[in-house]
């Protein structure tokens, strides 16, 4: 046995993790002096009060969240062998998914990995380490990585403002080879990233499947993608074979992308710098439409005290989009925010989309693809929604 502190649940706490659930809350636990004191990201035994064993987490006093188990047995090995075991895990399922290594290869609590996710491109995987845990456990992490994948380059875009919560500082940096651009093959296109300075970790896989329904409807349609980003949706559409495709984004670093992998694929787009709301607004006012219009927005529900707020606004940008859609269009509104609920986000987009006078019916309902496997007892992970209405 190693000699790992010991975490004690308070009476007939933790119900949710005797069933399965990967998290203890803070006010589930004995919060002694001695817990107090441990160091963030400390690798801890957990016991219920009846001597019930939990297993092996990582703790961190300052969290809500805090313990994250990382194996069911108490004094589980936490090393380069632990993490090959779970990477060789998810490597499975995405070769099995996926005919191409591009692709989120580790989802955090979906892939048992807390704190964690890793994106693929290729010889080049990027990481995001979210918790002071999983910080902790970087070596062996990339040990492991080295052993299951041997990759060209690993980056670490360790600057998600999560990091803050868990006391750690944000940085960004390559632990081998180098950073910059690089190519994103994704339902036979061909995109552009740049990792180091792009969002998140470069690119966003979780609209992949959404972006293909979104192309299989193209071919000789007007196509707005609106929040395009480098033109995840768009650049499909118009190689689907979109008689015009207008992407607009507030970033110019990311609309450069969107035109370079434009020309990649040998197809054209309109890309506009521009504040969304204003530019639609402006669109409408010139009584403009496409056929197809695409709303993936930024987060408008930080937090859950931004609900209200970010209701608003999502039904306001339902109500905008539905108004440049033609007349038999389609329309997809997507939320990426954890914190508000699919039931309500679809409440919302209705309730715009019916402002315009239009009727619409609800063609699709999904979330991120399959490489984004969410944990059963974190039905709340799954945060992407993305609704796809037929309108009148
Ligand atoms: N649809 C994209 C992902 C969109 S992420 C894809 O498929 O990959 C959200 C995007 O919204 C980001 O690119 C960000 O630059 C952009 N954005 C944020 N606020 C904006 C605003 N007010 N107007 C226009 N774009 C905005």
């Amino acid at each position: 046995m190693s000699k790992r502190p010991t975490i004690t649940l308070r009476p007939r706490e933790g119900r949710k993790a005797r069933n399965g659930a990967p998290w203890i809350f803070s006010n589930e636990i004995v919060m002694d002096e001695p817990a107090k004191a441990l160091a963030s990201g400390t690798l801890v035994h957990v016991k219920g009060d009846d001597g019930q064993d939990f297993g092996t987490g990582y703790f961190n006093s300052k969290s809500l969240i805090a313990v994250r188990l990382l194996a069911r047995e108490n004094g589980a090995h936490v090393d380069a062998a632990f993490f090959a075991t779970r990477l060789t895990r998810a490597l499975a399922l995405r070769e099995a998914l996926y005919a191409k290594p591009f692709y989120r290869l580790v989802h955090a609590e979906g892939d048992s990995l807390p704190g964690l996710t890793i994106d693929r491109f290729g010889g080049t995987l990027v990481l995001q380490v979210s918790t002071a845990g999983m910080e902790a456990l970087l070596k062996p992490l990339v040990m492991a990585l080295e052993q299951v994948l041997a990759p060209d380059t690993i980056i670490l875009r360790n600057d998600t403002p999560a990091r803050a919560l868990e006391g750690l500082e944000l940085y960004v940096r390559a632990e081998k080879g180098e950073m910059g651009r690089i190519a994103v093959e994704e339902n036979g296109a061909r995109y552009f990233a740049d990792l180091g300075q792009g969002q998140k970790t470069g690119w966003y896989y979780d609209q992949r499947d959404n972006r293909a329904f979104i192309a299989a409807l193209a071919k000789g349609k007007s196509v707005l993608d609106a929040y395009s980003y480098s033109g995840g949706f768009g650049i499909l559409a118009a190689k689907a074979g979109a008689s015009e495709t207008l992407c607009l984004d507030s970033s110019a670093p990311a609309l450069a992308l969107a035109e370079d992998s434009a020309a990649a694929n040998q197809v054209s787009i309109r890309a506009i710098k521009c504040d969304v709301f204003e530019e639609i607004e402006r669109l409408a006012a010139q009584k403009e439409v496409f056929d197809i219009v695409v709303a993936d927005p930024p987060p408008f529900v930080k937090s859950k005290k931004d609900l209200e707020p970010g209701a608003k606004a999502y039904r306001k940008l339902a109500r905008l989009a539905a108004s440049v859609t033609a007349p038999g269009g389609t329309l997809l509104l997507a939320s990426c925010s954890h914190n508000i609920a699919v039931e309500r986000f679809a409440a919302e987009c209705a309730a715009g989309i019916l402002r315009t006078g239009r009727k619409a019916t609800l063609i699709r309902s999904a979330g991120a693809g399959p490489d984004h496997p969410v944990h059963p007892m974190l039905p709340e992970s799954a945060y992407l929604k993305a609704l796809v209405y037929a309108l009148d």
